[in-house]
């Protein structure tokens, strides 16, 4: 079945890892460009309301 949330978050996170993978300043944990910053903030937002759903079905 396809699943549009999980889908943008997994493709945030492989957006973001991408980032990190070629960014010196940004860890994986841790923006440290403004660049990496937005991309890490759509992640967590994507995530959050990916686990909030999870939660509650
Ligand atoms: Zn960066």
């Amino acid at each position: 079945m396809a699943d549009d949330l999980y889908t943008r978050y997994m493709a945030a996170y492989r957006t973001w890892c991408e980032h990190t993978a070629r960014c010196t300043t940004c860890t994986t944990g841790q923006p440290a460009c403004p660049d990496g910053t937005q991309l890490h903030e759509r992640f967590t937002r994507l995530q959050d309301a990916y686990l909030n759903r999870q939660r509650k079905s």
